[in-house]
C-alpha cells in the first residue's frame, strides 16, 4: 500500500491462494554488448538457424547466450578480483611496482564497472542513472523496489477467479488481448495499417516500411524500453542490426501481408526524411508524426475496429473520428487552429485536399510566418495529446 505520511508503509496480507515465484524469463543484459566475443557469439548463433522461423531463431539465440553468459565471470567478482591485483601491487614499495600492469588492470577496472552502471541503469530505469553517481546503494534499493511493484501477485479474470499462479496469470493476460484483438473483420491481422489502399485513392501512407525507415524507427526508440516476448531490447537489435536487419525486414514484410511495391510519393517521403532529420522537433513529436504520416495512430475509427471498448465516436461532438476529424475538421480543432497566433479558418482551407499530407504540405508552403514543419507538428501533437487526456 502506498506510503502517506511517515516512511511507514502499511501492508495488506491476503491468505488466500499460494504465491509461486515465476521462472525468469530470457531478458537481454546490455552489458553484453560489451564483451569482445559477444558479436562472434550472437552471430553465429544466429546464422545457424537461417531455415527457421524467427520466433525459433530468437529462442535459440537467448539459449545461446544464457549459455554464454554462464561461462563468465559475474562483473561482481570479476571486480573484486581486480580489486585484489591492483592492491597487491599498491602495497608493494615504491620501485618495485609494476606501473603498466597498475595500469592495465585500472583500465580493466573501469571497463567492468561501466558494465556494472550498464548492468543496475537498465534495471532501475532512472534516466539519472545514466549520468549520475554510478553503482551506489541508492540504485541497488531502486531496482529493489522497482521489481517489487512490477510484480503482479495475483489478478481477477472476466469470470470473476482470483488467480495466484504465475502462470494462470499470465493466461489471463493472453486471453483478455486475445479477446480484445480478434476479429471478424476482414481487414484484421494488421492492427493499424490496412492491407490495401482504398480503392478510390491510392494513398501513398499504406505501402509497407522498407529497411531504412525500420532501422530510423528502432532508432527512436527507447534503448530500455521493456523488450518484446523474445526479451531482446532496442539495444540489442541496433548493435546486431548488421547481421539481423534483412531478417526483421522480412519479418515485417511478412506481418503486414504481400510485399507491395513501394508506393511512397516523393513528397511523403521528403517529408518523412525532413522530420526525421529536423534537430528542433522534439523526439517524441518525431515519432508522433511518423505514426500520423504512416497510418498508424490509433484513432477511433481505426482503434474501434479491433476492440468494441473503443469508441469510433469522437468525444467532442459524436462524429466519426478519423485524422482528418481530429486534427482539422472538427469543431474544437477549427478553434485552435483559428485561434491566436495561426488565425487559420481550416474549413476554407481543406476545402479541396483529400488526405491529411495534402493539408501539411499545403500549410507548409503558404506564406503563413509560423508555418514551420516544427510548428505545425508540435501544434498537432498538442491536439492529439489534448485528445488523449479527454479520453483516458
Ligand atoms: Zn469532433
Amino acid at each position: 500500500m502506498p506510503i502517506t505520511i511517515s516512511d511507514h508503509a502499511p501492508i495488506l496480507v491476503s491468505t488466500e491462494g499460494k504465491f509461486k515465484k515465476p521462472l525468469q524469463n530470457f531478458k537481454f543484459e546490455n552489458w553484453w554488448l560489451m564483451k569482445e566475443d559477444f558479436q562472434p557469439c550472437a552471430k553465429s548463433a544466429w546464422q545457424s538457424t537461417a531455415h527457421r522461423p524467427f520466433y525459433a531463431r530468437t529462442n535459440h539465440l537467448a539459449g545461446t547466450l544464457k549459455e554464454w553468459c554462464r561461462k563468465k565471470k559475474p562483473i561482481n567478482q570479476e571486480l573484486n578480483l581486480l580489486e585484489e591485483q591492483i592492491k597487491n601491487i599498491q602495497m608493494k614499495p615504491m620501485q618495485e611496482q609494476n606501473h603498466k600492469l597498475e595500469a592495465s588492470l585500472m583500465n580493466r577496472y573501469e571497463e567492468n564497472l561501466t558494465k556494472l552502471t550498464e548492468f543496475y541503469s537498465q534495471r532501475a530505469k532512472k534516466h539519472w542513472a545514466t549520468k549520475g553517481d554510478r553503482n551506489t546503494s541508492y540504485f541497488h534499493n531502486a531496482v529493489i523496489k522497482r521489481r517489487r511493484k512490477n510484480q503482479i501477485v495475483s489478478i481477477t479474470d472476466t469470470n470473476n477467479v482470483t488467480h495466484f499462479n504465475p502462470e494462470k496469470i499470465a493466461h489471463v493476460f493472453v486471453d483478455y488481448f486475445k479477446q480484445n484483438f480478434q476479429t471478424n473483420n476482414a481487414d484484421h491481422g494488421r492492427p493499424y495499417l490496412r492491407t490495401q489502399p482504398d480503392a478510390h485513392q491510392q494513398d501513398p501512407t499504406t505501402s509497407i516500411p522498407d529497411k531504412q525507415e525500420i532501422w530510423q524507427i528502432l532508432n527512436e526508440m527507447r534503448r530500455n524500453a521493456s523488450p518484446g516476448p523474445d526479451g531482446l531490447n532496442v539495444a540489442f537489435y541496433i548493435a546486431a542490426w548488421e547481421w539481423i536487419g534483412d531478417d526483421v525486414t522480412d519479418l515485417v514484410m511478412q506481418q503486414e501481408g504481400e510485399p507491395q511495391p513501394r508506393v511512397i510519393a516523393d513528397n511523403t517521403k521528403a517529408l518523412l526524411k525532413q522530420i526525421w532529420k529536423a534537430k528542433d522537433i522534439a523526439p517524441r513529436v518525431q515519432t508522433f508524426a511518423w505514426r500520423l504520416i504512416r497510418k498508424a495512430l490509433p484513432t477511433g475509427k481505426r482503434a474501434g475496429k479491433y476492440s468494441k471498448h473503443i469508441d469510433k465516436e469522437c468525444s467532442r461532438c459524436s462524429a466519426e473520428e478519423d485524422e482528418q476529424h481530429i486534427f482539422f475538421t472538427c469543431p474544437y480543432a477549427r478553434a485552435a487552429w483559428f485561434a491566436k497566433p495561426w488565425y487559420i479558418r481550416m474549413d476554407n482551407f481543406i476545402s479541396n485536399s483529400t488526405s491529411i499530407i495534402t493539408i501539411i504540405l499545403n500549410l507548409l508552403s503558404s506564406d503563413h510566418p509560423h508555418a514551420s514543419l516544427t510548428n505545425i507538428f508540435t501544434f498537432m501533437w498538442c491536439l492529439w495529446k489534448v485528445r488523449n487526456e479527454k479520453l483516458f
